[in-house]
């Protein structure tokens, strides 16, 4: 099933609000990535002529198995079908100075390649998704380290409130935000996301052509 949509969260883990000294949310944030930016494991993130401190988000993306539209957190979990491992790719220079001037942040999370995704594994063999290790390395060097239990908004809020707005149709995919440690990957970097249970993303990094 190809995804419609990419939904996502942003500030969801405390430890990344305080390292980019963002204020706690009341409610989730949300924003979205284009399905052209879906690459796969094994493929290159390209970072385009121009773009400048192109960083690294591991996340844990969930997949809808069905269409979803204003379920409970109770009900949520029976929406979602499989998760896979994903690496929010974000061009930050570009982020921050849209941050700064108040406009949106889209085209620094939506460019080509800039949504890395491993194959999705069927929920019922992640375990207990609120409970799961996140890594992240850079050439083999730790940057990101975390678990899911750290998240402000649970998962299955973040299904409930997102479906109260936004129907999601099968297939598509809503990531849950990233832990400490995003730092600057450059080319000829090799990044390796891994998620307990879940599964691990390799991803090169290159220079647009
Ligand atoms: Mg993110």
């Amino acid at each position: 099933m190809k995804p419609t949509k990419i939904v996502c969260i942003g500030w969801n883990y405390k430890s990344h609000i305080s390292e980019l000294k963002s204020k706690f949310p009341e409610v989730p944030t949300v924003f979205f990535k284009p399905v052209s930016c879906l690459i796969g494991n094994g493929e290159d993130i390209v970072i385009p002529k121009g773009i400048t401190n192109v960083q690294h988000e591991v996340e844990l993306a969930l997949i809808f198995g069905k269409d979803c539209k204003g379920v409970s957190e109770e009900d949520a979990m029976d929406s979602i079908s499989h998760v896979a491992v994903f690496n929010d790719v974000s061009a930050r220079d570009m982020q921050w100075k849209a941050r700064d001037e108040g406009n949106t942040w889209d085209l620094s999370k939506g460019m080509d390649t800039f949504g890395p995704m491993s194959e999705p594994i069927p929920l019922k063999d992640a375990g207990d998704l609120q409970h799961l290790d996140l890594e992240l390395t850079v050439n083999g060097e730790v940057r990101q380290r975390g678990n899911t239990s750290n998240m402000i908004f649970t998962i299955p809020f973040l299904v409930s409130y997102v479906s109260r707005y936004i129907t999601m149709n099968a297939g598509d995919i809503l990531i849950t935000g990233t832990p400490e440690g995003v730092s600057e990957i450059k080319p000829g970097d090799v990044v390796v996301a891994k998620i307990q249970n879940v599964g691990s993303l390799t991803n090169g990094v290159r220079s647009e052509r």
